[in-house]
């Protein structure tokens, strides 16, 4: 089923982004993971792509087995990455064999240690190209996704022109944008209200993941730019030696978050699942008790 069919049931999406296990070890701990939030009937589950384009046959061969032998609805991630535009109307008539109706469409990062990104020389130097091509090849076939940064892309010059390129993907035909992780609400809010004086109407789904361990702080930052806000960092210091304290200070947040975002008028969450059950379900359950998944 497409995404873009889901919303006109429905005023909010809850959803679970997985990325490939790596190996047969991680594979299995994958089925047990994924059994668990699969109870939680989420509205569709996405898959990611090998950053740098790598193992794009892992994302294939789990999108065929979410959507064919469990029955998901499912969104293949796919980017611009070292990919003419021939492989890329030969993998989306691929993905298209295998019953995929939603496409998350990027255009990738640049190689670890470099900082510009380079296109395949017959290929796509922005997703709003690669978007433009799959809407016309493939007409209404695929429902699609794009990415968007309420703290700005870390690339762009300015946040105006950020928002310019955003809307040069909508125009190109993405259904709906998915944020990058944060944890300020302000931020989220401030965007969505900045894209609709753009011109951006379509749904704006906040990408939410929750802090498990005191690592993963530094890693988000230099990953995506994302501020901690004050109140969750004094929190996070404060439980900082403590790893099961850490653990429940960064559920709680994200629980608070993420209500606080459905009642702002979200149209529901991505969860950043880590392929890890444990905070995604807490949350999900803690959302389901004030009764707003319904
Ligand atoms: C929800 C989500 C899911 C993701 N999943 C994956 C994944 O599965 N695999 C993966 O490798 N990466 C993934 N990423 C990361 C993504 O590939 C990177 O953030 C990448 O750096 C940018 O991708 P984009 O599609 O936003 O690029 P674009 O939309 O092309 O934008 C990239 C930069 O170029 C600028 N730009 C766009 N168009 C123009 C133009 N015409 N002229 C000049 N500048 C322009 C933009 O302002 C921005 O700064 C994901 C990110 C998000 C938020």
């Amino acid at each position: 089923m497409k995404i873009s069919d889901i919303f006109e049931r429905t005023a909010r999406t809850y959803s679970f982004e997985f990325f490939p296990p790596k190996d047969e070890i991680s594979a299995i701990d994958f089925g047990v993971n994924v059994g668990q939030l699969m109870k939680l009937s989420p509205s569709f589950v996405s898959v990611t792509y090998g950053a740098g384009g790598s193992n794009s046959e892992r994302t294939f061969a789990l999108v065929d087995y979410l959507q064919n032998k469990i029955g998901l609805t499912v969104m293949a991630h796919y980017t611009c990455v070292g990919v003419s535009k021939t492989k890329v109307v030969e993998d989306v008539k691929y993905l298209k064999s295998k019953n995929i109706d939603n496409l998350m469409l990027l255009r990738g990062d640049p190689p670890k240690g470099a900082t510009d990104f380079v296109p395949h020389p017959d290929g796509f130097s922005h997703t709003s190209e690669l978007i433009e091509l799959i809407s016309t090849e493939f007409k209404n076939t695929f429902s699609i996704g794009a990415a968007c940064y309420p703290e700005k892309h870390p690339e762009a010059e300015t946040f105006e022109q950020d928002i310019l390129h955003l809307k040069e993907k909508t125009d190109a035909g993405a259904d709906f944008l998915i944020t990058q992780l944060f944890f300020d609400n302000g931020l989220y809010f401030d965007f969505v209200d900045k894209l609709r004086k753009a011109g951006i109407r379509c749904r704006v789904i906040p990408g939410i993941i929750p802090i498990t361990s005191y690592s993963q702080i530094d890693r988000f930052f230099k990953l995506s730019g994302t501020k901690i806000p004050d109140i969750l960092m004094d929190r996070l210091e404060s439980a900082r030696d403590n790893p099961k304290r850490i653990l429940r200070t960064g559920t709680d947040y994200a629980i608070e978050q993420c209500k606080s975002l459905i009642e702002g008028g979200a149209p529901g969450i991505h969860f950043y699942t880590l392929n890890k059950p444990g905070a995604t379900v807490e949350i999900f359950e803690e959302l389901r008790t004030v009764s707003i998944t319904n």
